[in-house]
C-alpha cells in the first residue's frame, strides 16, 4: 500500500476536494424539504380548520347536572363550527402561503 493514494475526491470525478466535501457533506446531512410546511387540524365533518384542543372542562357553571350533556372531554378537539368533537382530527400540511391564509381566516372566525 502506498501512501500516495488517488484522493477519493479524484476517484469519484470531481473537480477539486472542496466539490468533493461539500457534495459528501450535503448527502449526509439529512434533507429537509425546501418548501417549509405547517402541520394544521382540520375538522373531518365540516373541514374547518376552526378546531381547538380541550384544555380543561368547562367551567362556570353551577348547575352540575346541566353541564353533563355539553362537558367537554379534555385532550378531545372540538370544532367551532359545527360542534364536533372527538379525538380523530383531520391534519393538514399547509404551504407558508396556505398558512398565511389560514391565519387570516382563522383571526375572522375566532374575533
Ligand atoms: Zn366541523
Amino acid at each position: 500500500m502506498g501512501k500516495l493514494e488517488t484522493p477519493d475526491w479524484i476517484k469519484e470525478g470531481f473537480d477539486s476536494k472542496a466539490d468533493y466535501e461539500k457534495a459528501h457533506g450535503s448527502s449526509k446531512k439529512k434533507k429537509v424539504s425546501e418548501e417549509k410546511t405547517f402541520k394544521v387540524r382540520k375538522c373531518p365533518e365540516c373541514g374547518s380548520y376552526n378546531v381547538n384542543v380541550v384544555l380543561s372542562e368547562q367551567e362556570g357553571s353551577d348547575d352540575e347536572e346541566d353541564l353533563e350533556s355539553s362537558k367537554k372531554v379534555v385532550g378531545e378537539w372540538e370544532c367551532k363550527k359545527c360542534k364536533w368533537t372527538g379525538r380523530d382530527v383531520e391534519e393538514d400540511e399547509l404551504t407558508e402561503d396556505e398558512f398565511m391564509k389560514y391565519l387570516d381566516e382563522k383571526g375572522e372566525e375566532v374575533a
